[in-house]
């Protein structure tokens, strides 16, 4: 795959259906791997962060994410075709993954609120997995988790992640947060066949 490279940081030349494609083939190929949709954000913080640089040189895949990343790209030569962001691919990968039979999980956004009516008793991921089961008939949802859970918890939660066994996995946290989040289930967990993808606040979008 060509790329172009960032601010230090390799970004794959992807049309928005090629980025499908080569997600399309990662899943059904088996392994683990990371999906950036890089935003001057993040590739501002790889910059300035050897980790995070780190951690997108070892991404599987690394889209444009936002128009000044398009510009930076075609002014360095090497231009790409369109934005490629977390909310479009995500929307993209769920009808695939009601077709596929892919089971999906999302973590991230806010939780519910307790005794509360029964729409806000529901977690921003679960009101977000509920309308989009209507949106895409037969999506398997695996699993959700709110994104508001302390460090103590995290052990629960990748045990919880690792039991649904989804072949993909929702992030939404917030960039850069959510692609180390990422790289820190990926070192510890037990799945072998996932594609995990950092969305931002997509989550929000789709569930209101
Ligand atoms: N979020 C979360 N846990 C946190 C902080 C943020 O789950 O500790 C969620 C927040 O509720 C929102 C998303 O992360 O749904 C961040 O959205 P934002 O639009 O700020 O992210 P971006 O798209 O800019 O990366």
């Amino acid at each position: 795959l060509e790329t172009v490279n960032i601010l230090g940081t390799p970004v794959h030349r992807l049309t928005m259906a090629g980025a499908i494609q080569e997600i399309e083939r990662r899943i059904k190929s088996g392994g683990r791997h990371q999906i950036v949709t890089a935003n001057p954000e993040i590739l501002y913080s790889a910059h300035h962060d050897p980790s995070i640089r780190q951690l997108l040189s070892e991404a599987s895949l690394v889209t444009a994410d936002g128009i000044g990343v398009v510009w930076a790209a075609s002014i360095l030569g090497k231009p790409v075709a369109e934005r490629v962001t977390g909310i479009d691919l995500m929307a993209d990968l769920l009808a695939r993954a009601a077709k596929q039979g892919w089971p999906c999980f999302f973590y991230g956004g806010k939780p519910g609120r307790k005794e509360a009516s029964p729409e806000e008793e529901r977690s921003v991921a679960e009101e977000a997995a509920r309308r989009l089961c209507d949106r895409f008939p037969g999506l398997q949802i695996a699993g959700t988790a709110h994104g508001y859970i302390s460090a103590s918890e995290q052990a629960a939660l990748h045990l919880q992640i690792d039991a649904a066994k989804p072949r993909l996995l929702f992030v939404g946290l917030g960039a850069p947060r959510q692609e180390q989040w990422i790289r820190d289930f990926f070192r510890a967990t037990t799945l072998n066949d996932i594609v995990a993808i950092g969305i931002g606040g997509s989550l929000d979008v789709f569930s209101g």
